[in-house]
């Protein structure tokens, strides 16, 4: 029965330093994906796309280097690993962090600025149905959660802005990677997680 869901015989990385990582896993196991909870670099080289997730960005920041992931990180998704980064994810995944905590730093291989809560403190969570572009530029309805959000405030060259919230740039795909601001995996909507699947060769 699991040969028919779209992660069928896929192995997905979920970066599990802090954050929401269980709800990704979840997602990409009842798509009928094998999961791998990564804290080290040795669990990036048998895996066909990865997860950042949500969370507190600064603190997966400074875990990614006492754990020694940074390089290895950068080096696979730079590698063409098909990469989703959600909220904190996305902001990790960024070149720029327009308003960073001190000293945090992100892995820069998406070619993005972000700014940082833009939507307002934790009580201003909200769930939201968005429209979401897919790959083959048809338009979807997607249904998300906003928790402490970035936007993205300059998309760079090559990257294809596909969701708008309040007129703010919250979603984007580069390549293989996808940057969103927002969790799908807290309302259930499978979308963005088998459009990463479908990225995987
Ligand atoms: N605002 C948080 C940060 O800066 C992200 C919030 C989230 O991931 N839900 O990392």
């Amino acid at each position: 029965m699991s040969e028919s869901l779209p992660g069928a015989g896929k192995t997905i990385g979920v970066l599990a330093l802090q954050g929401g990582v269980a709800e990704h896993a979840q997602m990409m196991q009842d798509l009928g994906a094998q999961v791998v909870l990564v804290k080290n670099a040795a669990q990036l080289e048998n895996i066909d796309a990865l997860i950042l997730p949500g969370g507190e960005s600064s603190t997966i920041d400074r875990l990614t280097r006492i754990f020694d992931l940074r390089q290895p990180l950068i080096d696979a998704i730079a590698g063409g690993l098909p990469t989703l980064g959600t909220c904190a994810g996305l902001i990790m995944l960024s070149k720029t962090i327009e308003d960073p905590a001190p000293g945090q730093q992100s892995l820069g291989v998406l070619d993005v600025s972000v700014g940082r809560n833009a939507f307002g403190p934790q009580v201003d969570s909200a769930q939201v149905f968005l429209p979401w572009i897919t790959p083959a530029g048809d338009e979807v309805t997607i249904d998300t959660a906003f928790i402490r959000a970035p936007i993205v405030t300059v998309p760079g060259e090559g990257v294809q802005v596909v969701a708008r919230h309040e007129d703010k740039i919250v979603g984007v795909r580069s390549g293989k990677i996808i940057g969103i601001s927002f969790h799908p995996e807290l309302t259930g909507d499978t979308t963005v997680h088998e459009e990463l699947l479908s990225l995987i060769d």
